[in-house]
């Protein structure tokens, strides 16, 4: 099935530990992702089913596979926590895909393993299908991300506060390091180690840094740049990761872990969803504060191999990390003007923005169909619609509309500029309360509700009349205001 090439493997004993996955009584298969499977090179024509199932909760060990739990560490709400690591998945092994790309098949919810402290290792359904909905609506937004291969149901219950029924996610990664490895090993003062994985990093994700005269400050250049996107990207689709800690920071570039996670309906900057996040350190607008954040604590891992003289390595990582701020301000610019119909924005651009933002924040106005039902503004479509989403009136819209409008007319027509915005703006985004109603439709064997979100969110730029109901904001009794972890 899998053409197993595994590298992580070959990496020192201190890096991962073996992993076995636990047994699971009667292994389902929910959803295989076909597309991917297809884009990953695997061989799956001939499996069942029922093979695929258990394969995918573990049940079998498929040829080339070398099982192991990944060690990291990891900055948890501010707090160092020196001994995290993967408690309740591993990782199967890597596969090279179609296009010779280096990718990590990963089992999440296959029992313990040497890392899963007081935890069970398990997975509730109600999470791995979270992470399914949403991996695949950031596939096809564009934005980074781990993807969802699999979801399988164990036939195992779990004990969270109630009995919930089991699942396994397979996960998909150009890699599963995250900040919080490399502090795994500095933490340790292991300088040789942080190098090895300096090294090995470079060759998977950054090569180009090699041929460079500091490769490892390309390396965290480029990894602060991608991030610093990742986050103004996040931003401009209304997204809230809900627990930005260091271990949940992938290398890559990738969105990763994002258990509690939820998308904005009305908006407003300071969101939270998380019921962990009590403090709102991860509210939808310190997103970008805390991804430099999480930089800076990467940055110090990497200062021995920056410069043999301190002062220079210190200067080095301050500048990177004033360089995240400045790759975030112009992509956030670039891809909310964009959102506004605005080509090749300006600096005093900014203003245009964050008024709008302003009087949707004041209007309560939601976030998705806001930019969605502006778009059709600038086709030409009357500003009733528009102005309906306010729930809070705002006299100043009519106002901020006459600024706009000779912003966006360059040179297109009216239907070209609705076009440019309807590509950027999505109208369909996965919301939190059809995130719950597939759930609670599952928990009682009924998946038809699941697979129909999963299949509309393919298409998230289109109007289709069969998905009309899924892109309503949620009516006051539906409103999801806490969101939980996978745990
Ligand atoms: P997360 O909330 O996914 O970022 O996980 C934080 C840490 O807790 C990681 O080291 C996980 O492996 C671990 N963890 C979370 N849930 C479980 C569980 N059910 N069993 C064992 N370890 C877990
Ligand atoms: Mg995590």
């Amino acid at each position: 099935m899998f053409s197993f090439d595994n590298s992580y493997a070959r990496l020192p004993q201190t890096f991962h530990r073996p992993a076995r996955p636990a047994a699971a009584r009667a292994p389902q298969l929910i959803r295989f992702n076909h597309a991917l499977a297809a884009d990953l090179g695997l061989n799956v024509e001939d499996a069942s089913d029922a093979r695929l199932a258990q394969v995918l909760s573990g049940q079998v060990i498929p040829v080339g596979a070398e099982p192991l739990a990944q060690a990291y560490a990891g900055h948890q709400f501010g707090h160092f926590n020196p001994q995290l690591g993967d408690g309740r998945a591993l990782l199967l092994g890597e596969v090279l895909d179609r296009e010779g790309r280096r990718r990590d098949i990963q089992l999440k919810g296959s029992g313990p393993t040497a890392f899963s402290r007081n935890g069970d290792g398990m997975a509730a359904l109600g999470p791995v299908l979270r992470e399914y909905i949403i991996s695949e609506a950031f596939a096809a937004l564009g934005v980074p991300a781990t993807r969802a291969l699999a979801a399988v149901s164990t036939g195992e219950q779990v004990v969270r506060e109630t009995m919930l029924p089991g699942a396994v996610f397979t996960r998909v990664a150009a890699s599963h390091i995250r900040v919080g490895t490399f502090q795994f090993f500095a933490a340790q003062g292991d300088e040789a180690a942080v190098k090895t994985l300096a090294d090995y990093v470079i060759e998977r994700h950054y090569p180009a840094a090699r041929e460079t005269e500091n490769p490892y400050l390309t390396m965290l250049t480029l990894v602060a740049e991608r991030q610093a996107k990742l986050i103004a990207r996040w931003l401009s689709i209304g997204f809230i990761h809900g627990v930005m800690n260091t271990d949940n920071m992938a290398i890559s570039g990738e969105t990763i872990d994002f258990g509690p996670c939820a998308f904005l309906d009305e908006y407003d900057p300071r969101k939270v969803f998380s019921s962990i996040d009590q403090r709102g350190r991860y509210a939808y607008a310190n997103q970008p504060g805390i991804g430099q954040w999480n930089i800076a604590r990467f940055a110090e891992c990497l200062l021995p191999l920056l410069d043999a003289d301190e002062e220079k390595a210190l200067e080095a990582a301050n500048g990177v990390l004033k360089d995240f701020g400045d790759v975030f301000q112009a992509e956030w610019l670039a891809l909310f003007a964009a959102k506004l119909g605005v080509r090749e924005p300006a600096d005093d651009d900014r203003p245009l923005v964050t008024d709008f933002l302003e009087l949707m924040h004041q209007g309560e106005a939601d976030f998705t169909l806001t930019f969605r039902a502006l778009s059709k503004v600038a086709g030409g479509a009357d500003v009733v619609a528009l102005t309906e989403l306010f729930s809070v009136s705002q006299p100043g819209l009519a106002e901020w509309l006459i600024r706009w409008r000779p912003r966006i007319e360059d040179g297109r027509t009216a239907a070209e500029c609705q076009a440019a915005m309807e590509a950027v703006n999505p109208a369909l985004i996965p919301r939190n309360h059809r995130i719950e109603e597939a759930i609670a439709a599952a928990v009682y064997n009924d998946f038809s509700f699941f697979h129909r979100l999963v299949d509309a969110l393919a298409t998230p730029y289109a109007e289709d009349p069969d998905t009309a109901d899924l892109r309503v904001p949620p009516k006051p009794e539906e409103r999801v205001t806490r969101t939980f972890c996978g745990t």
